[in-house]
């Protein structure tokens, strides 16, 4: 097996209102919720994904909205800002964009690259940042079309309780090649040419709580269940205990936590969001996995209705 992890393969974050949550990531920044189903440890609350068009590794971000439940805080054992690459030259039609929405939003600089930095409704730090790299979105919605649509993600920053610790895993056991560093951040980079950028924070950060607005976890990528066992070994042999194989139906799981309190996933890149659903109606019906079929009427009296409405 290579031991070079390839990239993110989805970030999971607790937010509130699940329609606020469907408005801004479909309906603001323009990605494609590409499935809606419910939390398969709690099917009484949604789990939505966004993505590209085809919901490809690398772009998905998922969310519990767990409306009215306590407010999160960001901090150490958590993904800082959740940065997404947009194309070269679209920066200019984010900031317009954001701001006919009236979301407020920052100008960052960081390792040379300039992006905007913003707040979710529910609180969630996300970044845009333009990129050569990643293939083109081909998803539009209103004014978002393929020459500024969002590609996936640029990469995340790492808030860690023991950087070090983290530093060490993702060169030495993840494979992740360290490529800047300023007085803030250790640069890394991985393999895909997607979501393969992560920053850590050099400084050890005081424990998050987690809630409302922060990320839950940071999927990485594996090939195939062979490749995710394979890094399942690897990562046990490096005194990593890692949960067993979980089938998420879209994809297979396995969980750890590393030494900064950070939990970490390896999921599969297949079978996909097409596994249960036709390519082009993505995301358009309340899917449920097999054990819950059975409760769809009493799931949908819990469940708030939700619509991906066009806003622009
Ligand atoms: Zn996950």
């Amino acid at each position: 097996m290579e031991t070079k992890m390839k990239g993110i393969h989805h970030i999971t974050a607790i937010v509130g209102n699940p329609q606020e949550n469907v408005d801004f990531y479909a309906g603001v920044l323009g990605l494609r919720m590409v499935k809606q189903t419910v939390n398969f440890d709690d099917p009484g609350t949604y789990h939505l994904y966004f993505g590209d068009k085809q919901g490809s590794p690398g772009s998905i971000i998922t969310f519990f909205p767990w409306d009215g439940a306590h407010k999160g805080r960001i901090g150490g054992g958590q993904v800082g800002t959740t940065s997404y690459a947009v194309p070269k030259g679209s920066l200019s039609f984010w900031e317009n964009r954001l701001e006919k929405f009236k979301v407020s939003f920052s100008r960052d600089e960081r390792f040379g690259e300039t992006s905007l930095v913003f707040n979710d409704p529910h609180g969630l730090q996300l970044e845009l940042v333009e990129r050569g790299s990643g293939k083109v979105n081909q998803w539009t919605a209103g004014e978002v079309t393929s020459d500024s649509a969002i590609k996936g993600f640029a990469g995340a920053s790492l808030l860690s309780a023991n950087p070090e610790l983290t530093a060490q895993l993702l060169i030495d056991v993840m494979g992740l090649e360290q490529i800047g560093e300023d007085d803030e951040f250790i640069r890394f980079k991985s393999t895909a040419d997607i979501g393969n950028i992560v920053d850590l924070k050099k400084e050890a950060v005081a424990r998050g709580r987690m809630g409302v607005g922060t990320v839950h976890h940071i999927a990485w990528r594996a090939e195939d269940d062979s490749d995710q066992l394979q890094w399942k070994e690897h990562l046990e042999k490096n005194s990593y205990p890692v949960t067993p194989v979980q089938d998420r139906n879209y994809f297979n799981a396995v969980y750890f936590r590393e030494h900064g309190d950070i939990l970490f996933e390896i999921a599969t890149d297949p079978p996909g969001f097409s596994i249960d659903e036709a390519p082009e109606e993505l995301g358009t019906k309340l899917k449920l996995p097999v054990q819950y079929e059975t409760h769809r009427e009493q799931l949908k009296q819990v469940l708030q209705p939700i619509e991906v409405r066009l806003l622009d």
